[in-house]
Formats: C-alpha cells, structure tokens, sequence
C-alpha cells in the first residue's frame, strides 16, 4: 500500500458559488444575486474539468457551495451532465449534493435523483422563526418538513445541517431543535457552532455591538445537549461535528479526514494530489476569467514536507470519534505517532482531553470541547 498521499484520488468535490442572498455568518466563497454569472461558469466548469485530459474513476462526488440548488432544473441537469462525463463511479458511490430548502422543486429533486445523486445534505440550521431570522435564512419549518417529505420520495440517504450557538438561542430552544430534526427521521446530522468570520456582516456587527456571541458555557451545553440526545436517538458521532446512523457516515468527507488524495473544480475549491495543496482563486470572476482565458484558477498552492502531511493527518485523524490508529497512522504517513506528539500529549492526557493507548489516539469526550486548541498546538 502507497503512502496515503500517493494513493490514487476516488474523491471528487465541485463548488457551486450561486446564492439568493449572503447570509450574515456566511464567508464561504459564492456571488449572491448574480445568476447572470451561472452560464459562464458552467463553460468553465467544462473548461477546468478538461484538465483531467481522460474519465476518472471516483467513489465519491460532492457539489458544495453556495448553493447547487440554486440552479434552475435545466442548468442543474447541464452541471450534472458535464460532472459525471469525467467521473466515472466505482464500488459503493456515494454522490452528495447541498441543498437549501427554498425554492427546492420536484422538478430540482427529479433532475438529481435521475443523474445519479444518492445523498442530499440539507441546509436546516433551524426550525426557530425568530434564529432563522437571525441567520438571515430564507426558509420557514413547514417548508422544511415539506421538502423532506419530497426529498423522501427519491432519497434514502438525507442528511440535514443544523447551527448551534446562535445569538438569542436559549439551551431549550436548541434541544427543541434537535428534536425536530430527529422527528424527520434523517441519516446523518452536521451541527456545527456558529462562528463569526473576519470579513462577515456578523463579524462587524459583534465589533459594533449590536450583535452578542452567546457565552462560553451556554455553547458547550448546547454541545453536550448534541451529543447526548443524539447519541440516545441512535447516531453514532463520528467527527466532531458529524453524527450519522451506523453505516450512514458521509464517506467523501472521511477521505478528507484520512488525508487521501482529492480532486477539486469551481471557485474556492481545494485539492490534494501527490502531496500538493492547492485552492483555486476564491473570486468567482478572477476563477471565471482565468479558466476561460487559459490560465491556472490556483490561488493557493502548497508541497507539503512529509511531516507537514503527517502533522495534518494527525490532526484531521484526532477529528474523528475513533481517533488515530498507530499502526495504520505509520503505514500511511511514514511517521510514528510518538514521534510528532512528543512531550505535547503528556499535558492533555493528564488533563483527561486526549486518550492514549499503545494501538491507538483520540480525543475523549471532554477533549472534543477544546478539541481546536488541542488541534492548533499539535500542528
Ligand atoms: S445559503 Fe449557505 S452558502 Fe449561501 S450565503 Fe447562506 S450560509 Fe452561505
């Protein structure tokens, strides 16, 4: 078996930059009220994608955003149509599409169920009027529950995302929430606590005052509220935000914590191949301009050193429930655990944050609170 960075990519992700609206917590790359925009990137889509030079196969597609299903049936079938000319599926494919549930039409849910999408990522975030509200989110709870009862018809695999920490939310608010995602029997769940981005409208409105970050302890009840109703509903809590039903854990992101290789196409979009890192440019004109123009889309580009891909895998392995396998971490990376977390662990592992066993590392429960700290130290 190769080094994992030199495995043979089977992962593909595509970025689909079109909103109705930026939202106020929102720094993800994307143009909001420019669909006039959405035809020229899908020649440079066919253009980007063009560099792959043959089909490859993968076993796992995902289109992020933005929006996907922002785009009408007709383009949604032409971005369909063009992706899966390139890749090829193999073995078990899983294929995830975001979705928001304002304007979701059968026409939108047909055209992705008939071109091969078998899981639906759906942006909730809330079933509060008054949070929903507060993220600037354009949809209602009965337009969620409709379009899950739509989404059910062609989709057996519905995963539904869910923001904690939001101001004004209450703890009891919060438990509501996962009680109402829970009755729309889901696969997988992906609660993630709001944070506020340099750059944001949120951002500003925090330095300005007229918008409060919930307190410290009311996030991490919220947290603790995640896990164990969840858990108690029978998900399994794989990554630190990611909660799935046995068999159901979203494996195009597990390639991205296992530190493999990965293909990716559209604005903002980040891939991993030969040990490289590179992101393409985060303007969607300057991506646009670039591609039709012949030019590189990288923005970013980066060689890791063999303990830079370590490091990282060692963190991204400390993402998941199961944490790092020794063996396994060794085969993959050429490095022995020990030897990166040397006289760093000790301290959380006293502290009762990180547990270690001769075969295997991982976070602990109360580890997962402070899981970035520990993170960015280990890095
Ligand atoms: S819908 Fe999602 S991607 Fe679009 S602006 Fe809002 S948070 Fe960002």
């Amino acid at each position: 078996m190769p080094l994992a960075h030199l495995r043979q990519p089977l992962a593909a992700y595509i970025h689909v930059p079109f909103c109705a609206h930026r939202c106020g917590y929102c720094d993800f790359t994307l143009v909001a009220r420019r669909d006039d925009l959405i035809d020229g990137y899908l020649q440079a889509l066919a253009i980007e994608l063009g560099t792959l030079g043959e089909p490859r196969p993968v076993e796992t597609l995902f289109f992020g955003g933005g929006t996907p299903t922002h785009l009408d049936a007709n383009r949604l079938e032409r971005l369909l149509k063009l992706v899966r000319r390139w890749f090829v599926p193999t073995g078990d494919f899983e294929f995830s599409v975001e979705a928001n549930p304002a304007g979701l039409g059968d026409d939108k849910i047909e055209v992705l169920a008939d071109h091969g999408v078998n899981r639906i990522s759906l942006g909730v975030q809330s079933f509060d009027s008054a949070i929903l509200q507060q993220l600037e989110r354009d949809h209602d709870q009965p337009t969620v529950a409709d379009v899950v009862t739509r989404l059910k018809r062609r989709f057996t695999n519905l995963s539904l995302d869910l923001i904690f920490g939001v101001p004004g939310q209450t703890l009891s608010l919060w438990r509501e929430t996962l009680a109402q995602a829970l009755a729309l029997q889901p696969q997988h769940l992906s609660t993630y606590g709001l944070t506020f981005e340099k750059g944001t409208a949120f951002w500003s409105r925090r330095r300005k005052g007229t918008l409060a970050q919930v307190p410290d302890d009311l996030e991490y009840a919220m947290y603790a509220a995640t896990m164990d109703n969840l858990a108690a509903a029978g998900f399994e809590q794989y990554e630190l935000s990611n909660f799935a039903r046995p068999g159901r854990a979203c494996r195009h992101n597990e390639a991205y914590w296992a530190g493999v290789p990965y293909y990716g196409f559209g604005p903002g979009a980040a891939r991993y191949l030969n040990g490289r890192r590179e992101t393409n440019h985060r303007s969607v004109t300057t991506w646009l301009s670039r591609v039709r123009e012949g030019r590189s889309p990288v923005g970013d580009s980066e060689q890791l050193s063999p303990e830079e891909r370590a490091r990282e895998a060692l963190v991204l392995g400390l993402r998941r429930t199961a944490g790092i396998d020794r063996a396994a971490f060794q085969t993959a990376t050429g490095f022995e655990v020990a030897a990166l977390t040397a006289g760093r662990i000790a301290r959380y592992v006293t502290d009762g944050l990180v547990k270690e066993t001769d075969t295997a590392l991982r976070l602990t429960r109360e580890g997962r609170f402070v899981a970035d700290s520990v993170i960015v130290d280990l890095l």
